[in-house]
């Protein structure tokens, strides 16, 4: 060993997790020879499995999960895995397999020919293994598997005699020269695909299983050309070279410009890279009494609790996922073979009483012995997490606690997301029926290329991507349609896993859909469809239309209400919405909402009936101009204030004076602004310099805000009376309003109790005029958005009766990000890791959220009852709401459809507390009994 790669060895050491850097410690204490280098391979198989469940991190969870289920008795084909720390060796060494890899490998080949009684290399029997990857969290398809591996010209002479079935031999042999040579050594898939269809022209046939043996034996003399082609070699004829080439690429496949995009997109990252998995290989193609397939053990669209699957008989597992036939549901297995549905049921019980939880595994069947794959917790829709949640609980499999926890809480808006109204959907026949491979209702136009359906989204066009099949490469091109529709493969195929996985509209395996991809056009039902044409896909029943359908909000299920019941009896927080007018505040009553956290008002202006009064407050000249134009708007402002009061009666409803500039309610283009002069009676001219004056180079940070009601008091004054006067109406009608004000934008003391004293007075005056004799309780609190009141808050708190934190400006004024502008260098930010997320859609906690926790501890310094709120857009999005309930928020706010969340994000928040001060309590009671011990 030369030295170089000896301090290599040692700096590999250093980059792995502390369980390695310990053993290498200890064994360096015991001897002062060479360092060893760490563990890398983990084996499996009856007599003895190093890994379990526990270890996804070191293993993935494809090879923990293999030894796990090879420990509970399941039938596994044995192997070793090799860990991701040694794939994050391989990265950090310029791309070579670390030193020590091969003789432990070696190791891991030995115990696996024990175990299956085969060995590698062998010319007469010999062991054939895959080489599959598996990182710690799941990536359908993502990176490479090699099949077959350890064949050669002279092996498989042995196998075919062997097994009998000299056929099934050099097909296995094709596979393994196709698939090295593409994964391993980068050849065109498209080459070897025209070798095969020269000699299925040859034979006359049409499906690849036709083929007599003749033209199979053919068939792997011509790949090993097309492989000398593209490579420049000849076909690998030591198993233990294809072997070592194999473990390399899967390693490399983990850097894939696809599995990157994909890790990004699903937010996966921190991770070391992708385990190895060598696992001894069974046949599913070995005749009629032989199958494969893909199963979960509840139904992953509807949650229901059956066996639910599909498989293929006489097949490799690839066949299935890469939807190249499309295979049979396992309802209709016993019909083929009874005894493996009966096995196949009794597993599905066996691995949901141990995983406690929906599973998502493969299997294989070799001449009538059943083998397991894979397993994994299975990607679920959100209808069905809640349905497998709730029924779980009635099984006595989990508690309630960890039944909320089972569900991502944002997951919540694709059952709130629309469908098709049953009505429109009867008078429109389906045109082509395929898989409900992923629920929701999604309208576009037909994108034939993931290329094409990116470039159009951008260009603002809601575009449904079809396809004969989808593969990684249209990851990008999937996301960014509105819905997927594909004319093979099934349930399990890439384009459902995904779709499923995103919560996005998908509809697969529609036959009748006949795609010419190149001319752009499909066939269905004897119509041609083309890019302009517009159809709907129903992702729940699988039903494709010709046409537009209109969609239809959702309703929330029993299972649904059962999960925010107990929501609701967990959490802490309260949750309530933003909502301007009655519909919405209707609408987020009826999904839960305690309250209005933000009333806008400005959006209360822009009917043509108040647009005129605005502008003419905007342009007067003098403050009885002014204020005459401004008290014209209140009569409308009234009727709206009391329309959301009575919607929300007995619930509090904070309305938010007036925020924007005023430039926003004039007109932009010239001939507007013309226009509203002759409305006016004024000239262009006035119109024209009052624009200008309002002009401002940076109007976020300008006049707005609390500076508006300082500058114009009766703007202030005009919106408290409407406020004051709704609330009397409503109380003369016996309507328990609870309006609150709210002064956007305080920077300052000053300017809080300069405001704050006018609204008080306002309302005194009102309830004056009015002859009102009854209590009135409006409270007067302000929004914390900028961060000197962030910072001065113990000062603010004094003139406010609550705090509301509005995260969007006080994120943007902390990072100094335009939140309007973000759009042109976030992308760079996020690709090269300086933010992790986009701050506007989850709140940095540790910036903008220290400034929240600081206002929070200095404003309950002054006044311990003062009551604080979130209203920013942060308050639907779980992680944001984790963040409220830790550092004590009274509620959240957020939008109406967005409520469901954070009642479960809430409930979450509940129970990962707990867990973590039981935690807690456990090692405190574990080192007061070591103290006992060492005392005694
Ligand atoms: P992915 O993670 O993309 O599903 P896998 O490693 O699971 O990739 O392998 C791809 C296909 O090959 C699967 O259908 C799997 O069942 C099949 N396969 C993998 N290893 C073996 C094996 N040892 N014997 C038989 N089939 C296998
Ligand atoms: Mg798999
Ligand atoms: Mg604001």
């Amino acid at each position: 060993m030369t030295p170089a790669i000896q301090r290599d060895n040692t700096e590999g050491s250093i980059v792995t997790a502390t369980a390695t850097r310990r053993t290498t410690k200890k064994k360096n204490q015991k001897s002062t020879r060479k360092p060893r280098a760490p563990k890398m391979v983990y084996v499996f198989g009856p007599d003895k499995s190093e890994g379990n469940a526990s270890m996804k991190e070191l293993l993935g969870g494809k090879g923990a999960n293999l030894a796990e289920m090879t420990s509970i008795g399941l039938p596994v084909p044995p192997g070793f895995t090799i860990t991701t720390e040694t794939c994050a060796a391989f990265h950090t060494h310029g791309e070579r397999l670390p030193d020590g890899l091969v003789d432990q490998v070696e190791k891991g080949i030995r115990f696996t020919e024990k175990a299956s009684g085969k060995k590698f290399g062998d010319l007469k029997n010999p062991l054939l293994v895959s080489v599959r990857s598996g990182a710690a969290a799941s990536m359908p398809g993502m990176m490479d598997t090699v099949l077959n591996l350890g064949l050669n010209d002279q092996s498989v002479q042995g196998l075919a005699q062997a097994m009998g079935n000299e056929r099934f031999a050099y097909d296995a042999y094709r596979r393994l020269i196709n698939m090295f040579g593409d994964v391993v050594m980068g050849v065109p898939h498209h080459d070897f695909e025209v070798a095969f269809d020269k000699i299925k022209k040859k034979y006359n046939v049409e499906n690849d299983t036709d083929v007599p043996t003749k033209g199979i034996i053919e068939l792997c003399e011509a790949y090993k050309k097309v492989y000398k082609k593209g490579t420049k070699k000849s076909f690998p004829q030591d198993p233990r070279v294809q072997l070592h080439a194999s473990i390399g690429a899967v390693f490399g496949s983990w850097n894939k410009h696809t599995a990157v995009t994909y890790r990004r997109k699903e937010g996966i990252a921190g991770l070391l890279g992708t385990a190895v998995n060598v696992q001894t290989m069974v046949f599913g193609n070995m005749g009629d009494d032989s199958g494969t397939g893909v199963a979960f053990t509840r139904n992953p669209s509807t949650g229901k609790n059956e066996f639910y699957g599909e498989f293929l008989v006489n097949a490799q597992g690839e066949d299935v996922v890469a939807g190249i036939r499309t295979p049979r549901p396992v309802a209709e297995m016993p019909k083929w073979s009874k005894p493996i549905h009966t096995h196949l049921l009794k597993i599905r019980r066996v691995l949901e009483k141990h995983y406690k939880d929906m599973q998502d595994f493969e299997f294989t069947i070799e001449t009538g012995t059943l083998y397991m794959l894979q397993t994994r917790n299975g990607k679920r829709t959100a209808q069905a997490a809640v349905k497998i949640a709730v029924d779980m609980v009635k099984e006595r499999l989990i508690t309630r606690d960890s039944a909320l926890t089972r569900i991502p809480a944002g997951d919540l808006t694709q059952i709130l997301l629309p469908h098709f109204d049953i009505a429109t959907k009867k008078k429109n026949k389906a045109i082509a029926k395929g898989l409900p491979a992923s629920p929701g209702a999604a309208v576009g136009n037909l994108a034939f290329t993931a290329k094409d359906a990116a470039q159009r989204n951008e260009d603002g066009e809601s575009v449904i991507l079809i396809r004969r099949e989808t593969s990684p490469e249209d990851v990008e091109g999937m996301h960014a349609s509105v819905g997927i529709l594909t004319s093979t493969g099934g349930m399990t195929s890439h384009a459902a896993v995904v779709a499923r996985g995103w919560g996005k509209c998908c509809v697969a395996g529609a036959s009748d859909v006949i795609i010419d991809a190149k001319k752009q056009k499909a066939t269905i039902d004897g119509k041609t469809y083309g890019p302009a044409d517009t159809i709907s896909i129903d992702g729940a029943t699988g039903e494709v239309f010709g046409c537009e359908l209109k969609t239809k909000s959702a309703s929330i299920s029993e299972d649904l209400k059962t999960i925010l019941k107990w929501s609701d009896s967990g959490r802490r927080l309260g949750v309530r919405t933003n909502a301007d007018s009655p519909e919405d505040a209707k609408r987020a009553r009826e999904f839960g909402a305690e309250g209005i956290g933000l009333c806008r008002t400005e959006h209360m202006f822009f009917d043509p009936e108040r647009i005129k009064w605005m502008r003419r407050m905007i342009m007067a000249e003098n403050n009885a101009e002014r204020r005459s134009a401004l008290f014209k708007l209140l009569p409308f402002q009234r009727k709206d204030f009391q329309g959301i009061l009575a919607a929300m009666k007995g619930l509090p409803v904070t309305v938010r004076l007036l925020d924007p500039p005023l430039h926003e309610f004039l007109p932009h283009e010239r001939e507007q602004q013309m226009e509203m002069a002759k409305d006016m009676g004024i000239t262009f001219a006035q119109v024209q310099q009052r624009v200008e004056l309002l002009h401002e180079a940076n109007p976020m940070l300008g006049h707005r805000g609390c500076r508006l009601s300082i500058t114009y008091p009766d703007i202030l004054r005009m919106q408290v009376t409407a406020i004051t006067e709704a609330t009397i109406a409503c109380k003369k009608k016996k309507i328990d309003a609870r309006p609150e004000v709210m002064i956007p934008l305080v920077g300052t003391k000053k300017e809080l109790s300069m405001l704050r004293d006018l609204a008080i007075a306002t309302i005194a005056e009102t309830k004056k005029a009015k002859k009102y004799k009854g209590k009135l309780d409006i409270p007067v609190g302000t929004m914390i958005e900028i961060p000197r009141a962030a910072i001065t808050a113990d000062e603010i708190a004094g003139e406010a009766d609550f705090f509301s934190f509005g995260t969007n400006d006080l994120t943007q004024l902390t990072y100094g990000y335009s939140r309007d502008d973000i759009n042109s260098f976030l992308p760079d930010y996020i690709d090269q890791e300086i933010l992790p997320i986009d701050p506007f859609q989850s709140i940095d906690s540790t910036g903008v959220g220290a400034l929240v926790e600081m206002a929070c501890i200095k404003g309950r310094s002054v006044k311990a009852d003062l009551k604080l709120g979130i209203c920013g857009e942060h308050g639907g999005d779980p992680a944001s709401v984790h963040f409220c309930h830790d550092v004590g928020l009274d509620y959240v706010s957020c939008s109406p459809f967005r409520v469901p969340v954070a009642r479960l994000a809430a409930a979450q928040a509940v129970v990962m507390e707990n867990e973590r001060n039981n935690s807690v309590k456990k090692t405190k009671k574990k080192s007061k009994r070591k103290k006992k011990a060492t005392r005694k």
